[in-house]
């Protein structure tokens, strides 16, 4: 098998990774702090719910050493809905050792890792490849669907051993390991998911096994269908952009988004300038897209004004797109 998937996966995880408050710049500080708060916290519980919980710990321990410090009561009180409590104590005992034993650092070597609290095979690997930028993958139950369904692989069989041999045919080579163990994680979330798989619009369908040979794929493929769309952006002279979380464009309607809609012409489009025009995709929808902008201190009732500056967590990135594009105009 002869094909490099790797930079088609990391080509889709630099235009579509979501903005998650744990993944911060290489050079951070509070890098490692950040990624280990995030890993214990997502051990069993889904990104939604532990985006909040992240911010609240955050808040109140700003990095490692505060957190090293806390007191377990204030811990676990602050973990409180979050579950499997012994996630906190095993977190806070890793801080404390990471701390006074490793001078606030991560050990290098795996097995090493893996003797701190609380962190296995998989969490281990993770934070090798992640902080260290180590050539490793970790197996959690997204990686192993979308490496079994590549191959046309029963998932049991997925464990590193197989991966080793199957590798040494360099289907995963990078120097990106980092991103590599991300872009397979959110790659397995997002579009290769385990009841509906996205394979109308997978980048790495022609070198999928499963695609090409399973009859199912058949029901769950759907044509991608092409939509024109006109998206009017008002625009302040600081530098922010009017959005609103309801448009009536019928698709999308939990996001934050300028103003959209099909292209029908009428008087007050005269106010527009056009600034590009681009093609996206969202779900099973390709768009052709006019984007248009007006200056305005008027802006519509359930539109709010937002920076384009701003550190745009949360903000999908069809949205954060439209920002890198108005940004030419300050
Ligand atoms: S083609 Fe479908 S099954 Fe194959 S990797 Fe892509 S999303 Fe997964």
């Amino acid at each position: 098998m002869k094909f490099n998937l790797t930079k088609k996966v990391l080509a889709w995880y630099d235009n579509n990774k979501r903005t998650l408050p744990w993944r911060v710049g290489k050079k951070s500080n509070n890098k490692l702090y950040y990624r280990v708060l995030s890993e214990f916290m997502l051990q069993q519980t889904q990104v939604k719910t532990v985006i909040p919980y992240f911010a609240k710990f955050t808040s109140k321990f700003p990095n490692l050493n505060s957190l090293s410090k806390a007191n377990e009561k204030k811990i676990l009180k602050l973990w409180e809905g979050l579950g499997y409590y012994r996630r906190a104590r095993n977190l806070l005992a890793t801080s404390r050792i990471l701390v006074k034993r490793y001078n606030s650092k991560l050990p290098q070597e795996i097995d090493e890792i893996k003797t701190l609290p609380g962190i296995g095979d998989y969490t281990s690997n993770v934070l090798a490849a992640l902080i260290y930028n180590k050539p490793t993958l970790a197996f959690d139950g997204n990686v192993k669907r979308v490496i079994s369904r590549i191959l046309n692989m029963e998932v049991r069989k997925i464990d590193f051993k197989e991966f080793k041999k199957i590798n040494k045919k360099k289907i995963f080579n990078t120097n990106r390991n980092s991103d590599l163990v991300e872009a397979m994680m959110e790659f397995g979330a997002l579009v290769c998911n385990s009841k509906t798989p996205k394979c109308y619009r997978c980048p790495i369908k022609i070198n999928c096994k499963f695609y090409k040979s399973s009859n199912k794929i058949k029901q769950i493929k759907k044509e991608m269908t092409n939509k024109n769309i006109n998206i009017f952006c008002y625009l302040s002279k600081k530098g922010e952009i009017a959005l609103t979380k309801k448009n009536n464009s019928g698709f999308l309607n939990e996001f934050n988004l300028p103003k959209i809609e099909s292209i029908k012409k009428n008087k007050s489009f005269k106010k527009w300038k056009l600034l590009s025009k681009y093609k996206n995709s969202i779900s099973n929808k390709k768009l052709n897209i006019n984007l248009y902008y007006q200056f305005s201190k008027d802006i519509p009732n359930n539109y709010s004004w937002y920076s384009i500056k701003r550190n745009n967590e949360f903000i999908p990135s069809f949205t954060k797109h439209i920002f890198k594009q108005v940004s030419v105009l300050f």
